[in-house]
């Protein structure tokens, strides 16, 4: 690990008067304490932000708000998560061990680089670690890698769980410079890879991801996250979708929907077709499979991933019935 400065403030304004070009904010630091180790990631001053005052899960009439240093295991046990905002709460339980999850903080999760194994094997061509050096994903083993939103310089998937119940429920994220606030929504902050894979988020120079906010939804309490992945824990999605419904249960009909899918795109994918698809039908398995028909069709695979599409339709069909019923 090369040499740094280390800082440790006590306000959201010390904390951004310490940022530099080539500094980092350390949270939980379960990535970026890996990165460092590896020199991936070679910050000239690590700007711990711990004591700062972004803690906070709260519900009022502007939806849910959740403060950036929330660790993951207490957003996903917090009892309003956990009844208006089920897949939020499943999604983090499913992302990784219980004690990343005590350790990490939401932040940190959406703010997480990316787990392409290349990225992390200096030997090998990343064109997200090193611009212009090609991507050794594209002729090596892709079985883990998107299909959706790729492009020729970079087809890794977005890691987070989280974000993708977040994008199926429209969150923001608030951030912070010593010049202005703003709030981005979440689905616009993740940046497809383009040609500057490197460039991953709107996150500008010296900003702090302060907090998100998800937007009141009451019919949000039946949602859903379901993951398909290798093994049962520490792992991650092969396809995963966050689902809510909101049903007419007089009429057994779908008013509205949300749906969001993982493992499959490079930013957390939102499925506006499959909504549209469901919004007004009977909450049948003829309506499931029909929405979920088009979901991947214009994916790109790779021979180790060719997989997915079909992976992501059966595994958005298996959520909606376990939230709506067969017939
Ligand atoms: Fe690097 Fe992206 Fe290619 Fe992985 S998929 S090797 S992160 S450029």
């Amino acid at each position: 690990m090369r040499p740094y400065d280390f800082t440790r403030p006590r306000s959201v304004g010390a904390a951004l008067g310490d940022a530099h070009e080539g500094s980092a904010f350390l949270a939980g630091g379960t990535t970026l304490v890996d990165l460092m180790k590896l020199e991936l990631m070679t910050p000239s001053r690590v700007v711990d932000i711990n004591r700062l005052p972004l803690r906070g899960i709260t519900v009022d009439r502007g939806g849910l708000h959740v403060g950036a240093l929330e660790r993951m295991s207490d957003v996903a046990d917090h009892q309003d998560v956990r009844s208006r905002y089920p897949m939020i709460s499943q999604a983090l339980e499913l992302s990784a061990s219980p004690q990343i999850r005590n350790m990490a903080s939401m932040g940190g999760n959406l703010l997480q680089r990316t787990r392409c194994g290349y990225f992390r094997d200096l030997t090998t061509a990343c064109n997200k670690r090193e611009p212009g050096s090609g991507c050794a994903a594209l002729t090596g083993h892709s079985r883990m890698h998107a299909v959706l939103g790729t492009s020729d310089a970079c087809v890794a998937t977005h890691p987070s769980d989280v974000a993708v119940a977040l994008v199926a429920l429209d969150a923001r994220v608030h951030l912070e410079s010593l010049r202005e606030k703003r709030t981005v929504a979440l689905a616009d902050f993740y940046r497809l890879p383009g040609h500057t894979p490197q460039v991953e988020n709107e996150l500008r120079a010296g900003e702090l991801l302060t907090g998100l906010t998800v937007p009141p939804l009451p019919w949000a309490s039946r949602s859903a996250y379901l993951k398909i992945r290798d093994r049962r824990s520490y792992e991650f999605a092969l396809a995963s979708v966050a689902v809510a419904l909101d049903l007419d249960l007089d009429r057994g009909t779908i008013r509205d929907a949300r749906v969001a899918a993982g493992g499959v795109g490079t930013r957390p994918w939102r499925l506006e077709a499959v909504e549209r698809a469901l919004v007004g039908r009977p909450a049948a398995l003829a309506t499931y499979e029909a929405a979920a028909a088009p979901a991947g069709e214009d994916a790109r695979t790779l021979p180790h991933n060719m997989f997915k599409p079909a992976l992501l339709r059966r595994t958005l069909v298996r959520a909606l019935v376990a939230l709506g019923g067969r017939s």
